[in-house]
């Protein structure tokens, strides 16, 4: 017989962990693949490759010379047995002048607008979700369910009206900044710590998410900035996409520190998947980041940890190339003794925890 017709030989753990598939709710909470609609890109379909450019990708969309498959489509989420991701409009961090900032609010409509328009084109095998009702309703129509999210605050511009504007549009949450300091607060990187954390439009902005029910997400931000939200915030808030500094110190990891305010307040810290945060030195592998997952609840407990792996926004491990590998993190962590109400929490109870509360709080 053809091993390359019956495909590999699945091993006991393997079977296990699509069966707990089957039976929990997956989710992953930071997806980058809007960033590739200037390309053509549709999450409905199996992609073609694509000629982009890596160091302009979701700045420009003018084509580049290196070839490019997109990680997270439905069709790779089907086989990689994950029920939702969470796709944001992501915004490069540019000028912040009245101008410039408009523009931005415009760049976060159109590419909310383009994501939707693409959910409803396939909605026999897709729907948007605004709850955690709706991923699970989703799911038991044989669905994958999309959410809504916006990775850097620049998309509020500097007009409070579009907190509201978004909610109604379903965004599940906000990423305060992205590299570089915006209105709202300093950031984690390309900083100049010109408002030493959260300022007094950020403020105004975490208030208002509170009020509209959107999730504050603190990834990309500064320890400062994270630790001001948190004391601010009436709910709890989330890292959509963090490693630990802990384990590797990066600028763009998240501190001990603000890791522990942000459980003590009920809140989750969603691990990214990208090689640089993962491993200081060498390469990186799944494992590397599952130490990750370890390592969080050592520190703050199972309930304060979960799955935001930054697919199509630069993450790629040897052993984990796009969404139907997700499967093999479910592996890894029954392998390290995680029980099936474990793999719950960490594969999505834990963030849909703190969405169903931020909503139920809002005013
Ligand atoms: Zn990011």
């Amino acid at each position: 017989m053809c091993k390359a017709i019956l495909g590999s030989p699945q091993s006991p753990v393997d079977i296990q962990a699509k069966e707990i598939h089957q039976r929990i709710i997956t989710i992953d909470t930071h997806v980058d693949a809007p960033m590739y609609f200037g390309y053509g890109a549709d999450i409905g379909k199996t992609n073609p490759v694509m000629k982009v450019d890596p160091n302009t990708v979701g700045m420009t969309d003018k084509p580049g010379n290196t070839p490019y498959l997109l990680k997270v489509d439905i069709p790779q989420m089907i086989k990689g047995q994950l029920d939702a991701a969470v796709m944001v409009a992501y915004l490069h961090q540019e000028a912040r002048t009245k101008a410039a900032s408009q523009e931005a609010v415009k760049k976060a409509d159109a590419i909310l607008n383009k994501l939707t328009k693409q959910i409803q084109q396939h909605s026999d095998i897709v729907g948007q979700a605004r709850n955690s009702d709706d991923i699970r309703r989703l799911k038991k129509e044989g669905k994958k369910a999309i959410v809504l999210g916006i990775e850097n605050g620049y998309a509020i511009g500097k007009d409070l009206k579009n907190v509201q504007k978004y909610a109604d549009k379903g965004v599940a949450y906000i990423t305060l900044s992205h590299n570089g300091d915006n209105d709202i607060c300093d950031a984690a990187v390309r900083s100049k710590q010109e408002h030493n954390g959260l300022s007094e439009f950020g403020r105004q902005v975490v208030r208002e998410m509170n009020r509209c029910g959107i999730i504050v997400d603190v990834s990309h931000t500064s320890e400062k900035t994270a630790l001001d939200v948190v004391e601010l915030s009436a709910v709890p808030v989330i890292a959509s996409h963090s490693a630990c500094k802990g384990l590797c110190d990066h600028p763009r990891n998240i501190s001990d520190r603000a890791m522990k305010a942000i459980a003590d307040k009920g809140g989750v810290i969603q691990v990214c998947f990208y090689e640089y945060f993962v491993k200081k030195n060498g390469k990186a592998t799944l494992k590397d980041a599952v130490n990750h997952i370890d390592y969080i609840v050592k520190k703050v407990g199972i309930d304060h940890v979960g799955i935001g792996t930054d697919m199509d926004g630069g993450t790629e491990l040897p052993d984990m190339q796009n969404a139907t590998d997700y499967p093999k993190i479910t592996v890894e962590l029954l392998k390290r003794g995680y029980s099936e109400e474990d793999i719950a929490k960490i594969w999505g109870g834990n963030f849909l925890r703190v969405w169903d509360a931020v909503q139920k709080a809002k005013k």
